[in-house]
């Protein structure tokens, strides 16, 4: 029988990080070569895309072989294809993990994390400025299996200890937050739920592998929502996962039990995002702080939270902790009458921006800008909230930073004048 219908380890290639000959390799140069094995595919550059549900085996041993690990070879189309294994070692080598998983979006890798390590009479913390639909998952779904939720302070360092139980089993971050951009202290928080032996977990959507590597801080997993920079361009929806070897196994297992793979197309529309990451990251960082630091002098903002510039809480952690920043933030707008603003005054501003487009998600080339209220989803730090100015997320694009500017201040010039 031929070794082609054993299941084939992903092909390891040039800066894959886990034949050791990787390793010498530097990050731009393996966010160019991760995940793909151009001789092993006719020498094209990038891989082939497989459609697949059945898949045949020629006889019963070589079914059984492949049943051993059905998410390495190809077993079954819900466990991937070779362009699924690919944007998973691709993703693992980035992160800093060994092995990855590739998920249909960004919250299904949410509930793998939460699915692997909960079960009923079980407790998790959530930092209270995780992304909304974590909290939905948090209290709706694991709360109707019996999992308790406890929401904390993202700015509460070591003390997250107090809020540990003995059932606890999982702190769940996010850094920086959704919304309102507060940076944690992480190497405080993860001790502190080692200590406990309480497992972590951080969605590092924000910062991608390329400017936090939460796995070499200490936490058990981190995954992001490839949706957002990993494809970024707007148009598939993803979601990758790594793990330490010992976390691993749990989440390979909850994924493998949701059952929601990706598409192989957008597996495909992933790893060419990759190949791009860098120089879009660099570029989003550069414009997102040139916007950031000209709204910070603007006289209709009030403040600008980015994790770069001081007014942002956990700005220090930011300069410790991350090698860089997206594109995304937000900014405090003045409230003029001293009365809470009306919808119509935002709406002076945001209907009429010719660049930046409102519209949910972020990390694609282009620019946008939402109107948020974070008070719909903080219940530690809701105080925080009330009494402000509106807020508005901000995305920073690709565009000529010159163009977003004058967009922006034209914006804010509608929001001056509008009663
Ligand atoms: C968008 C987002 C997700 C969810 O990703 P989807 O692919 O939209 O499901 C998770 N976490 C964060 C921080 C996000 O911004």
């Amino acid at each position: 029988m031929s070794d082609d219908h054993k299941p084939q380890p992903a092909s390891a290639s040039a800066g894959d990080g886990h034949d050791g000959a990787g390793g010498r390799f530097g990050e731009d140069t393996r966010v160019v070569h991760v995940g793909r094995d151009p001789f092993a595919n006719h020498g094209i550059v990038n891989p082939p895309v497989h459609h697949a549900s059945t898949v045949l085996f020629p006889t019963l041993e070589a079914m059984v072989a492949a049943a051993a690990d059905p998410t390495r070879g190809v077993y079954y189309g819900r466990y991937g294809t070779p362009i699924t294994h690919a944007l998973e070692d691709a993703y693992a080598s980035l992160a800093g993990g060994r092995r990855g998983v590739a998920l249909a979006s960004g919250k299904t890798a949410l509930m793998a994390v939460l699915a692997a390590f909960t079960r009923a009479g079980d407790h998790v913390v959530l930092l209270d400025n995780v992304y909304e639909p974590t909290r939905a998952l948090a209290d709706q779904f694991l709360g109707r299996y019996g999992v308790d939720v406890t929401y904390a302070d993202p700015m509460l360092g070591a003390d997250i200890a107090t809020l540990f139980r003995p059932n606890t089993r999982l702190l769940m971050l996010e850094a920086p937050g959704s919304l309102t951009f507060e940076v944690p202290d992480l190497p405080a928080m993860i001790a502190a739920a080692r200590t406990a032996g309480v497992r972590t977990a951080l969605d590092n959507s924000w910062a991608t592998p390329l400017y936090l590597k939460p796995l070499a801080m200490g936490v058990d997993v981190v995954m992001e929502a490839g949706t957002k920079y990993l494809v970024g361009h707007s148009d598939a929806m993803l979601g990758v996962l790594s793990a330490t070897d010992d976390a691993f196994p749990f989440i390979r297992k909850a994924a493998s039990e949701i059952g929601a793979p990706p598409g192989p197309d957008d597996c495909y529309l992933a790893l060419r995002g990759l190949r791009t990451l860098s120089v879009r990251m660099a570029r989003h960082q550069e414009t997102g702080l040139t916007l950031a630091r000209h709204l910070a002098g603007h006289d209709m903002v009030s403040r600008v939270l980015h994790p770069a510039l001081p007014d942002c809480p956990g700005h220090d952690a930011f300069l410790r902790d991350f090698k860089g920043a997206s594109g995304l933030f937000a900014i405090e707008l003045v409230r003029p009458d001293d009365r809470p603003v009306p919808r119509a005054r935002i709406a002076a501003m945001v209907d009429d921006m010719v660049l930046f487009k409102m519209g949910f998600s972020w990390g694609g080339f282009e620019s946008l800008v939402l109107p948020v209220d974070p008070r719909r989803a903080r219940t530690a730090t809701r105080s925080n909230w009330e009494d402000r100015g509106p807020l508005l997320r901000i995305h920073a694009g690709l565009e000529d930073p010159a163009d977003l500017i004058a967009d922006l201040d034209a914006g804010l010039a509608r929001y001056a004048a509008a009663g």
